[in-house]
């Protein structure tokens, strides 16, 4: 693995960027730069759920014409949004990524306390961006979900899910991630 690359879509605040990058550092082993952003996804609004298709936000990245040839070495790229996202099928989603593939996206929006009419605690925003960043990244590498509620690749259907799972991978998904890291480089 070159470089993991985190793609700033829209505005967001640069501390979380900064602490999401030293997180995939931490646990990925391996580089991770911020790049430059991306305006912010109008083209991929859904006018009938007035939130945002998150698959056309992976098309857009993949697509780029600015990211053609970082996409082209061994590298994985995060976008991260702050508008709500969905799939067709889900009434949301936190992020979505391509399963052993290059592209990845995490939404902070429904992340922040704010949005269930709480008060805003900063530090938990973090924590949750974090554990996401990492989850849809585990995804690129071929992760897939687990059933360790710990594990960051437990699928979280909630924040409450995503509070109680820790910000690190269990010792099975740590070993097929050290596996598929192995032969991408191959
Ligand atoms: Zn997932
Ligand atoms: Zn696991």
């Amino acid at each position: 693995m070159r470089c993991i690359y985190i793609l700033p879509i829209g505005s967001i605040h640069q501390p979380i960027l900064r602490t999401v990058a030293q997180e995939i550092t931490l646990r990925f082993n391996c580089r991770c730069k911020i790049i430059p952003s991306l305006e912010a996804p109008s083209y991929a609004f859904e006018p009938d759920r007035e939130q945002y298709s998150s698959g056309k936000i992976l098309k857009q990245i993949l697509n780029n014409e600015t990211l053609c040839s970082l996409l082209k070495g061994t590298v994985k790229i995060l976008g991260i949004v702050d508008v709500d996202l969905c799939t067709p099928i889900l009434t949301f989603v936190f992020g979505e990524a391509q399963l052993g593939g290059k592209a990845a996206t995490v939404s902070l929006c429904r992340l922040r306390q704010e949005f269930y009419g709480l008060p805003p605690d900063p530090k938990l925003l973090l924590e949750r961006a974090k554990k996401e960043a990492l989850h849809e990244l585990g995804h690129t590498f071929g992760l897939v979900h687990c059933s360790d509620p710990k594990c960051v690749m437990y699928f979280s259907n909630s924040v409450r899910n995503i509070d109680v799972k820790t910000d690190s991978f269990c010792r099975s998904c740590s070993m097929l991630l050290c596996e598929n890291k192995q032969s991408e480089r191959e």
